[in-house]
């Protein structure tokens, strides 16, 4: 049996965070009633010009910068004939060429599992408009919406011959993709609503051979998951069907969840001629080098280099910094707490511990959380400063979750603060040890273990607030009097 060697090449589209659509003031949404967000422009009713949208190619030539991409000085819209319901003009407006796409020639470095980084190189980063959508009506027939005709699309594509050779890769690249996108503030990222989606082309060839095999194209990928599960399937899938003997089709693939299979939704016979031409009704983009350097020093500090730094200068594991920078919200939610002056690492830790958890199981997103750094940041003074415990802190910030209340607040409303006194932490152990005399005997008998059930008498007795340090330190002093 020979060793195969599988390549994947990656195209992503995102849809772009804009307020409204590429060539109209249409407003961008998802989801809503059918055709309830068009006009004449997007309808592409005759006599209608488009009408660039700004924002959207600033967004397109940041994306380009952040993936190290040349960028077209000159650049054109073309259009892109095919005849299909979902796109009304009979043309989808778009650009072509090596040269001509807003970015071209870039690359992401990504993550590997050694702890290195592998090169992937980006073939071209460009605009176009999103189509519209058909769907099949319940009682027969097919519907078609196009709310989401004409808003603006940015399309990726990797380089070719495929850099990406497994998987993981596969999934490393649209992951580390996924968070330049959402912390330029470009796409939301949101794989599930499809303003992210992503379709890899996978194919296999014989180790050590040079000739690349048939590709197939996979397409209804909605999560991480399904892409690497997707890819994985595909490349055992022509494997096998080299190995029995038979031939790789050119197909495009679809991906069943439930099924973890991919389904043939269709052959391609030959590749479409779209007749590409440039579009008459839209001007070239122009750009002078003092507007592209300006867009360059404007880019926020990407994921990568940040956490480089969380590391490097704020001492934490690469575990604690890469949960840290999964999310920008997270991020930056992070180090707001530590401009107001939180140690780095307690701030992680209380963020990746008991907020993450009373968040998931609220089931809501970081920012729509009460609990703010400040909040945080006084939970972590309360237990530095030695007024309440680790275990009162916890149930402060549960609190503070559900009011909104600074933690000090709470604290001073409730009594809750720790007892820190030395001769009221005794008081309660010569009760507790007055209580349970059979224990105390055992203990000075040599049973050592039973100090710790002392002491959790002593922490019951108290409420949670004796200060456990002082606990211990004085219950050890009194089991040996
Ligand atoms: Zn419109």
């Amino acid at each position: 049996m020979a060793n195969f060697t599988s390549s994947v090449g990656m195209e992503v589209h995102a849809e772009l965070a804009t307020h409204s659509k590429m060539f109209c003031r249409c407003p961008v949404a998802f989801g809503g009633e059918p055709n309830t967000r068009t006009c004449p422009v997007c309808l592409g009713l005759p006599g209608t010009l488009p009408v660039p949208n700004h924002a959207a190619i600033v967004m397109v030539l940041k994306t380009a910068l952040a993936l190290n991409c040349q960028i077209a000085m000159h650049s054109i819209f073309h259009r892109k004939n095919y005849f299909y319901p979902d796109i009304p003009k009979g043309y989808q407006i778009s650009q072509y060429g090596e040269t001509n796409p807003l970015g071209y020639n870039g690359y992401l470095d990504i993550s590997t599992k050694d702890g290195g980084t592998k090169r992937i190189r980006i073939r071209r980063v460009h605009l176009e408009e999103d189509t519209g959508k058909l769907t099949h009506l319940p009682n027969g027939g097919s519907g078609v919406d196009y709310n989401r005709a004409g808003t603006p699309l940015m399309e990726i594509v990797t380089d070719f011959p495929p850099d990406i050779e497994n998987p993981e890769e596969a999934k490393e690249y649209l992951t580390q993709l996924r968070q330049i996108l959402v912390y330029l503030g470009v796409c939301d990222g949101k794989m599930e609503e499809g303003s992210l989606r992503c379709e890899p082309n996978i194919s296999v060839r014989p180790e050590g051979s040079a000739e690349f095999g048939t590709k197939t194209e996979l397409k209804n990928l909605n999560s991480f998951r399904s892409v690497q599960m997707g890819v994985a399937f595909e490349v055992r899938r022509q494997i096998a069907e080299i190995e029995v003997g038979g031939k790789v089709l050119q197909e495009t693939r679809g991906w069943n969840e439930q099924k973890e299979a991919s389904y043939l939704m269709r052959v391609k016979e030959a590749e479409n001629d779209y007749r590409y031409f440039a579009d008459p009704d839209l001007i070239p983009m122009k750009f002078e080098e003092a507007f592209i350097e300006e867009l360059r020093s404007s880019l926020p500090e990407l994921p990568t280099a940040k956490l480089a730094r969380y590391q490097e200068a704020l001492g934490l594991s690469a575990y604690d910094a890469g949960v840290l920078i999964a999310e920008s919200a997270w991020s930056a939610y992070f180090e707001e707490a530590i401009a107001l002056g939180g140690d780095p690492k307690t701030v992680c830790n209380w963020m990746a511990g008991d907020l993450a958890k009373l968040i998931n199981d609220a089931g809501i997103d970081l920012p729509a959380c009460k609990v703010r750094p400040a909040h945080i940041v006084d939970l972590i003074q309360l237990v530095t400063s030695g007024s309440i415990n680790g275990k009162m802190a916890k149930q402060l910030l549960a609190e503070s979750f559900k009011s909104g209340e600074m933690p000090g607040e709470i604290a001073k409303a409730t009594g809750a603060s720790q007892i820190t006194d030395p001769g009221q932490v005794r008081e309660i152990i010569l009760n507790v040890l007055a209580t349970y005399p059979d224990q105390v005997a055992k203990f000075r008998e040599g049973n050592l273990g039973i100090k710790g059930f002392l002491v959790g008498q002593v922490m019951k007795e108290s409420g949670g607030r004796a200060n456990p340090g002082l606990v211990q330190q004085i219950i050890g002093v009194e089991l040996e009097a």
